[in-house]
């Protein structure tokens, strides 16, 4: 088993980041830390930030890295996060990387490094579009493949499920162009530095998840 606590999930939107990256997070003991989870909460309780950041995410662009920096920053600096964090969708730009990186350095940490998950483009728009997700605890459904017991519920607490705003056709077409020009980079920034891990993303969740061990515990 990998004792490597901070790790980044990289891919394309509907690769199952968030996914793997929740069990991944709970099978370490670290805090799961997705950045679209926390502004889908700001949206949700209307705060300063959440109205700020609805506009760039309705649109399916990203929100402003000086926004989603101090949002990050502030999440790790709560003592869940001493031990590590599975960041998902963080960081998405390669100044984001950077002050990932400054910010880790400054409190002595370094990250371990970044899993691409690749999936080809019809299963991601596939696995969008049965996306569900529950608007109380932000938990992750799929209509086909990742079901809830009792149909529109939340397993978890009983939530209702909704789908998101931004998982419309052409919202996603604009998020797969916006990943390839201002994310798809971050492969050559992390390959660089030899802190990427590539790995097939296709395949049942279980499946997934034992690849991503196989994967962490490699030397
Ligand atoms: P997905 O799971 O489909 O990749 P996310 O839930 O991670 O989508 O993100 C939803 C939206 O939230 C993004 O389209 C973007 O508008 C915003 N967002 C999330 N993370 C970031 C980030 N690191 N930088 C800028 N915007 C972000
Ligand atoms: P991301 O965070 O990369 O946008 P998600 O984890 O939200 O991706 O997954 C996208 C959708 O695909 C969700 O509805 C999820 O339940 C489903 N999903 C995730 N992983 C798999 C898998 N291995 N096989 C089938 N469906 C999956
Ligand atoms: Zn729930």
């Amino acid at each position: 088993m990998s004792r490597r606590t901070r790790i980044v999930m990289l891919g394309p939107p509907g690769a199952g980041k968030g996914t793997q990256a929740a069990r991944l997070a709970t099978r370490l003991g670290v805090p799961h830390v997705s950045t679209g989870e926390l502004f889908r909460h700001h949206v949700g309780t209307d705060t300063a930030l959440g109205r700020e950041a609805d506009a760039y995410m309705r649109r399916g662009d990203l929100v402003p890295d000086g926004v989603t920096l101090s949002m990050v920053a502030e999440r790790l600096t709560a003592p869940d996060a001493a031990a590590g964090a599975v960041f998902d969708g963080f960081p998405r730009t390669v100044a984001q990387a950077i002050a990932l990186d400054q910010q880790l350095a400054a409190n002595g940490h370094a990250l371990d490094g970044a899993v691409l998950l690749e999936v080809p483009r019809d299963t991601l728009v596939a696995r969008i579009t049965g996306r569900r997700f529950c608007a109380q605890c932000q938990a992750t459904y799929h209509l086909e493949w990742s079901p809830p017991a009792v149909a529109d519920h939340c397993d978890r607490c009983g939530g209702d499920l909704r789908w998101r705003a931004d998982d419309d056709e052409a919202t996603v077409a604009r998020r797969l162009t916006v990943y390839e020009t201002e994310t798809f980079p971050l492969v050559a920034f992390y390959e660089t530095d030899h802190r990427l891990w590539r790995m097939d993303g296709l395949g049942s969740v279980d499946a997934v998840a034992a690849r991503l061990e196989e994967v962490l515990a490699r030397d």
